[in-house]
């Protein structure tokens, strides 16, 4: 068993670090929030007063933060030089991937190994030890991850070199964002050309409209599995995490040449419910504002 520091106990690290003490780890955390930080001491894990405590003689340093600035400033100010040089760092904030590519050449010059390892599956998947990993990094590197990344996992997926992790979380993101508009597009029609929504669920997730969007995550209430949609679309995927991913897949797009004009026209249909109050809500949520008839929120 290995001692672990695990900084960032959010809504996913929260979820996440408890897992590694059930699994025999020695977990020292840390997290600016004390409500966090005591919520995680409850899971089984050890409190740290400070990031440079919890990595004092840590095996592994994992970070579960909210986007690029804090991972890198984490890592800079909080760890390099902290933490011994043998331990393997291992990112699992969503973040671009030119700063996991930068933090990573840091770490390297500094002798550390690190891996991105960015996450699919939400809160409920993070509590429950059920989250896909796409893991970043060298073949070494990724085989020391991946026994420590398993008690949080359903699978643990090396994707490439470093970057490669967070490259492919915001392709998958692209798609899942594009996929769930225009579901919702589609249903919304439906509705307006007098199909009964079920029979036409019945019909295209059987037919070549399928997609995760609608079979697993259908975005009408009481049509399809149990989802957001049938709890006024709460709990879920927040759209303001799905706007966050998409602008950094339009990022990514504009550094790397990739033409992606159904990725823009989702940032922008993302970026309009979020203004519109709706960043809270699931991101299925998008077919209130899609189609009025499902409530839009006030402008
Ligand atoms: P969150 O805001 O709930 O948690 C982030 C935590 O980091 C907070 O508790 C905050 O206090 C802490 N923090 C910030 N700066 C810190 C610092 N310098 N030192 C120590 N702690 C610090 O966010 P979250 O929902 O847990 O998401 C974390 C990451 O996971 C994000 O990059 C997000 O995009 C990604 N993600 C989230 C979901 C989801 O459904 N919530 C799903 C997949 C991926």
């Amino acid at each position: 068993m290995a001692r672990i520091a695990f900084i960032g106990l959010g809504h996913m690290g929260g979820g996440m670090a408890p897992n590694l003490a059930k699994a025999g780890h020695e977990v020292r955390a840390f997290d600016l929030s004390e409500e966090a930080l005591a919520q995680a001491v409850e899971g089984g894990c050890i409190r740290a007063g400070s990031t440079e405590e919890a990595v004092k003689d840590a095996e592994a340093v994992i970070t579960m933060l909210p986007a690029g600035k804090h991972v890198a400033e984490v890592h800079r100010d909080h760890v390099f030089g902290k933490a011994p040089s043998s331990a393997l760092l291992i990112d699992c904030s969503t973040i671009d991937v030119a700063t996991a590519r930068s933090v990573e050449e840091d770490a390297a010059a500094q002798g550390y190994a690190m891996v991105d390892a960015p996450v699919s599956g939400g809160i409920a998947a993070a509590a429950g030890g059920t989250l896909t990993f796409m893991v970043g990094g060298s073949d070494e590197a990724f085989a020391r991850a991946q026994p420590i990344l398993d008690p949080m996992a359903k699978a643990v997926i090396h994707a490439g070199g470093p970057g490669a992790g967070q490259a492919a979380k915001i392709c998958n993101n692209m798609i899942l964002g594009a996929t769930m508009a225009a579901t919702c597009e589609g249903f919304a029609m439906a509705k307006k050309l007098g199909l009964d929504l079920q029979t036409f669920f019945d019909i295209s997730s059987k037919a070549s409209g399928q997609s995760w969007s609608m079979t697993s995550y259908c975005p009408v209430p009481g049509v399809g599995p149990e989802t957001p949609a049938d709890h006024d679309y709460e709990g879920g995927f927040a759209a303001a995490l799905m706007l966050k991913d998409l602008k950094l897949a339009m990022d990514a797009a504009q550094s790397s040449g990739a033409y992606t004009p159904m990725g823009a026209e989702a940032e922008e249909l993302f970026q309009r419910f979020v203004d519109r109050g709706g960043g809270s809500k699931d991101f299925s949520g998008i077919i209130k504002m899609i189609d009025d008839s499902w409530k839009v929120p006030e402008e």
